[in-house]
């Protein structure tokens, strides 16, 4: 990954550390103690020390994250590392990541070995510990669909569980360690279940458009990851280049008859259905706003994906916070829908 990091190392904690090259917003903050265990062990030794009154933070890339001000207590940036093969039959292969793995580094290498399931998801910034805590997803695919079980250190107890996939309480960009059970669990790594035949997911527009006059057995999961990162690369700022936390808002999902009658005011609407409900593009409704391309101070909507607040420079979360007020009092008054938040505030 491209931002300087301070080393991991479980015996040295930072005290009073500089936490901008930890969020991709760059927003200036501080944490009081900052630590990087690079194994469980290391882990469970930092946790064993620290006082349980203070408060704990754990945060990957921070590229989901608004930093309100400065962390209280201590702060833990895993550094747990390593991508192995697990198991395999004749249809899956079973593999594990710790949570400190450069996500895309994930991709990259289970692409490249020829197994099928996380194309869909290159080039999601962040790490593999932080990919299941909002259950990431892109171009219809969610890590849910390829999560075997998560490993997590609990907080309370200091011991080690395994959640299966389906005891995560995934929903869209959710789960229970971001929701019911945050602060509980620390995620110390990721077991997944890719396939050895591809079966790849060409459903969105423009892997539709690349892939979809094709025999399935024909669409290579390297294929799909190259024309994902050249579409990602097309329209999302690179946090390295522009700050920003990816999506800023979630994709509303309204009623059916709250969805017929805004398509009768706006004939354009950019909307799909779900078993929930209808899921409207926040994008568009920003965009529709007036609000695609244009500043506030130092913050603005991202001229080609109106979704991303980005940072131009200078930028506190005060000024974060004002923008999206802002876009979210103005979607709210010409459409009627409430923007949620994506990235997770701190602290
Ligand atoms: P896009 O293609 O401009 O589409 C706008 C929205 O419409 C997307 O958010 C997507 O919802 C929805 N959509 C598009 N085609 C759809 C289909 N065939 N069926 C159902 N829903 C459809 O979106 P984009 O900004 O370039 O992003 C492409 C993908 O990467 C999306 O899946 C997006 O969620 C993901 N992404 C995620 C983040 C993040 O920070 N979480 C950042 C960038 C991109 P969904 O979001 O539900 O897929």
């Amino acid at each position: 990954m491209s931002q300087s990091l301070p080393p991991a190392d479980s015996s040295s904690q930072l005290c009073d550390a500089d936490l901008t090259a930890l969020n991709t917003l760059r927003l200036p903050a501080r944490a009081h103690r900052l630590a990087r265990p690079s194994t469980v062990d290391e882990l469970a030794q930092v946790l064993a020390e620290r006082n349980p009154a203070e408060p704990l933070f754990v945060i990957g890339e921070g590229s989901n994250l608004v930093i309100g001000s400065d962390l209280p207590g201590l702060t833990l940036s895993l550094a747990i590392d390593g991508m192995v093969q697990v198991k395999e039959d004749d249809v899956h292969v079973w593999i594990a990541a710790g949570a400190g793995v450069h996500w895309d580094d994930l991709v990259a290498w289970t692409v490249t070995q020829g197994w099928q399931g996380l194309e869909n998801l290159s080039l999601i910034p962040g790490t593999a510990g932080a990919a299941p805590f909002q259950n990431i997803g892109a171009y219809g695919v969610e890590l849910s669909q390829v999560l075997e079980q998560v490993t997590v250190l609990d907080v309370v107890t200091a011991r080690v569980e395994h959640f299966a996939a389906d005891e995560c309480e995934f929903a869209y960009r959710d789960s229970r360690f971001k929701s019911r059970d945050r602060g509980r669990y620390i995620i110390t790594g990721i077991e997944l279940r890719l396939r050895k035949q591809p079966r790849c997911d060409v459903r969105y527009g423009p892997l539709q458009a690349a892939f979809g006059h094709l025999p399935e057995h024909e669409v290579s999961p390297v294929a799909v990851r190259e024309r994902v990162i050249a579409v990602r690369q097309s329209k999302l700022p690179d946090p390295a280049v522009l700050a920003n936390a990816g999506s800023f808002f979630k994709n509303p999902v309204v009623n059916g008859a709250e969805a017929d009658a805004l398509k009768v005011r706006f004939p354009d609407l950019v909307a799909y259905p779900q078993p929930q409900g209808v899921k409207l593009a926040a994008g568009w409704l920003i965009e529709q706003a007036g609000w695609k391309g244009k500043c506030l101070g130092p913050v603005g909507m991202h001229s080609e994906q109106a979704l991303v607040l980005v940072n131009h420079g200078g930028a506190t979360s005060a000024d974060v916070m004002a923008l999206a007020d802002a876009v979210r009092a103005d979607v709210l008054e010409q459409f009627g829908v409430t923007l949620e938040q994506e990235p997770v505030l701190l602290p």
